[in-house]
C-alpha cells in the first residue's frame, strides 16, 4: 500500500495523468422522455459514467457494470435537462436590480437555482461581466454541478436607448462603434452577440437605426456568430432578417405576424429563440397569483416576498410610471399589457403553426421574473397556447440545444452529458408535473432539488411543499 502510494506520487510529480476508476450510477425502471422520440418508454434504464450517458435503453437490455451504483426509479419520469435561452444572471438583491449585485456569489447563487429548478443550461442575452465567461470557460473544461451557461457577453445597446446593464453594457451610436462591439466582444469568446431594437412603445425617442443594426449583424456573421436581437414591433422584425439576424429574443408584439415575416423566417431558417410569454404574463398582473406556492416561495427572498405582496408595489405596477434605469424616459404601460400578453401568443401560435423554428426562453433574472420558476411557466403557457408537452418538452431540451450548437446536450442519448431532471409524475400527462422535481443531474451530478431549496435561508425556514404534492396553480 505504500510503495502503491509512493509510486502514484511519483507519476504526478512527474506530470503523468492518473487514470481515475471510472465513476458509474445506473438509473433504472424509468419512464424516459428522451428528447427525440415521439413517446415516452416505460421499463427504461440509463447508464451514467463521469457524467456522461454511456449506456440508455430498454431494461431488458441492461448490463449494469461492476462497481456501479444503481438507483431505482420505478414509478419516475426522466426528461432530459430544461434549457432556458434567455436569462439574465446577478441582477437583484430582493426586487431592486443594480450592476453592484452582479458578484461571482449572486451568479453562483442563480446558477444554483436554475440548476434546483431542473434548469441545467441558461444562455444569458448580453448582460455579462467578463467573469462569466471565465466561469464558462472553467465548466466547459469540468462536470458542473451548476447550470452551464452560454454568454452573448456585452450586447449592443444605442445610446441613449432600450436595453442592457447600465455599467455593464457600453451603449454605442455609430455602424463603426457596432463593429468594433462585435470585434471586441468575438475576442472575449463570446457564444452570441446579443442586439436591442426598441424604443419601448415609443416612449424613448431612440432607437437603433438599421445601418447600426446592419453593421452589427454583418461584423457578428464575419467572426462567426450569430446575431440574436431583442424586437417589439413587426417591421423591425422584417428589417432585421432581411439583414441576417439569426434569431429574436422575444415574440413580435406590436401586431399580428404576417404571411410574409412567418415565410422570410422560414425561408432564412431565423429562430424565435424565447418567446418569453411567461415575462409578457408577468407584466399584465397587478397582484401575482403565486405568491404563497412554495414551488415559488422557496426560489425567493423574503425581502422579494414582501416586496411582491405589499399593496404599494400593486399601486405603482397599475399606476406607474417606471423609470428606466440610467434613462430620462418613464412608461406608463400597464393598461397595454394584457393586449401585448394576447398578441404574443397569437403570434407564437402562428409562428408554431407556420413551422418556424421555436425555441423555449424566459428574459428570467430582472425584476419580475424567476430564475427556473419562470422556465416551468413558460412551457404552461406553450401548452395553453395550444402545443402539446412533448413539444413544449422538445423545445426546451433538443430544439435549445439545436438553436445553442452544442450536440452535448438537450437530449437523452449515448454520448451526451447526463444533464436530466427526474420527475414524480408524467409532463405528458399534465405539463405542470415537470414542477414535481425528485432529482436533478448534471453531468452526473446530482444536485439539490427546489424541493431542498431555501434562497438565502437555512433550509428549515422553508417548510412547505414537497416534489409529490400536486402542482398549485390552476392554470
Ligand atoms: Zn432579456
Amino acid at each position: 500500500m505504500q510503495g502503491l502510494k509512493w509510486g502514484m506520487a511519483a507519476l504526478l510529480a512527474a506530470g503523468f495523468a492518473v487514470p481515475a476508476l471510472a465513476e458509474t450510477t445506473v438509473l433504472t425502471n424509468l419512464t424516459l422522455i428522451d428528447g427525440v422520440s415521439a413517446a415516452a418508454q416505460p421499463g427504461s434504464a440509463i447508464v451514467m459514467t463521469d457524467g456522461k450517458i454511456a449506456w440508455v435503453g430498454p431494461m431488458s437490455g441492461l448490463k449494469t457494470p461492476k462497481g456501479a451504483t444503481v438507483q431505482d426509479l420505478a414509478g419516475k419520469v426522466v426528461m432530459p435537462g430544461i434549457i432556458d435561452s434567455h436569462v439574465h444572471i446577478g441582477l437583484m438583491h430582493d426586487v431592486t436590480q443594480d450592476e453592484k449585485y452582479f458578484t461571482p456569489e449572486n451568479v453562483n447563487a442563480d446558477l444554483k437555482q436554475y440548476a434546483a429548478y431542473g434548469v441545467t443550461s441558461v444562455q444569458v442575452l448580453g448582460t455579462d461581466k467578463d467573469f462569466v465567461l471565465d466561469l464558462r470557460n472553467q465548466q466547459r473544461k469540468s462536470r458542473p454541478s451548476i447550470s452551464r451557461v452560454f454568454s452573448a457577453g456585452q450586447g449592443a445597446v444605442i445610446k441613449g436607448g432600450y436595453g442592457g446593464l447600465v455599467g455593464v453594457t457600453q451603449p454605442i451610436a455609430t455602424p463603426e462603434e457596432g463593429r468594433k462591439l462585435v470585434d471586441e466582444q468575438a475576442a472575449k469568446g463570446v457564444d452570441f452577440i446579443k442586439l436591442w431594437v426598441d424604443d419601448e412603445r415609443k416612449t424613448i425617442p431612440v432607437k437603433m437605426p438599421p445601418p447600426v443594426t446592419a453593421a452589427i449583424i454583418d461584423e457578428a456573421h464575419k467572426k462567426h456568430l450569430r446575431a440574436v436581437a431583442h424586437v417589439f414591433y413587426l417591421e423591425d422584425a422584417k428589417e432585421l432578417i432581411r439583414q441576417g439576424v439569426d434569431g429574436f429574443g422575444h415574440m413580435i408584439r406590436d401586431q399580428p405576424v404576417d404571411k410574409e415575416l412567418l415565410d422570410m423566417m422560414k425561408a432564412k431558417g431565423v429562430w424565435m429563440v424565447s418567446a418569453t410569454l411567461s415575462r409578457e404574463m408577468a407584466y399584465s398582473l397587478a397582484m401575482m397569483p403565486w405568491l404563497n406556492d412554495p414551488f415559488f416561495t422557496r426560489g425567493v427572498t423574503p425581502g422579494t416576498l414582501d416586496a411582491l405582496r405589499s399593496m404599494a408595489r400593486e399601486k405603482a405596477v397599475v399606476l406607474g410610471p417606471t423609470r428606466f434605469p440610467g434613462l430620462p424616459y418613464e412608461k406608463k404601460v400597464f393598461f397595454d399589457m394584457d393586449r401585448t400578453l394576447v398578441q404574443a401568443i397569437e403570434n407564437w401560435q402562428a409562428m408554431v403553426n407556420a413551422g418556424v423554428n421555436v425555441g423555449m426562453g424566459t428574459d428570467s433574472g430582472p425584476n419580475g421574473r424567476f430564475p427556473g420558476f419562470n422556465a416551468h411557466e413558460e412551457m404552461q403557457m406553450q401548452v395553453l397556447a395550444g402545443r402539446t408537452p412533448m413539444d413544449a418538452i422538445k423545445s426546451a431540451t433538443a430544439d435549445n440545444a439545436l438553436w445553442l450548437g452544442d450536440k452535448s446536450i438537450g437530449t437523452l442519448e449515448k454520448g451526451k452529458w447526463a444533464d436530466l431532471v427526474v420527475l414524480e409524475k408524467s409532463p405528458l400527462d399534465d405539463i405542470r408535473n415537470t414542477q414535481m422535481i425528485s432529482a436533478v443531474f448534471i453531468a452526473g451530478n446530482s444536485v439539490p432539488t427546489i424541493w431542498q431549496t431555501c434562497r438565502d435561508r437555512p433550509l428549515s425556514a422553508c417548510t412547505t411543499g414537497s416534489s409529490t404534492e400536486p402542482p398549485h396553480m390552476p392554470y
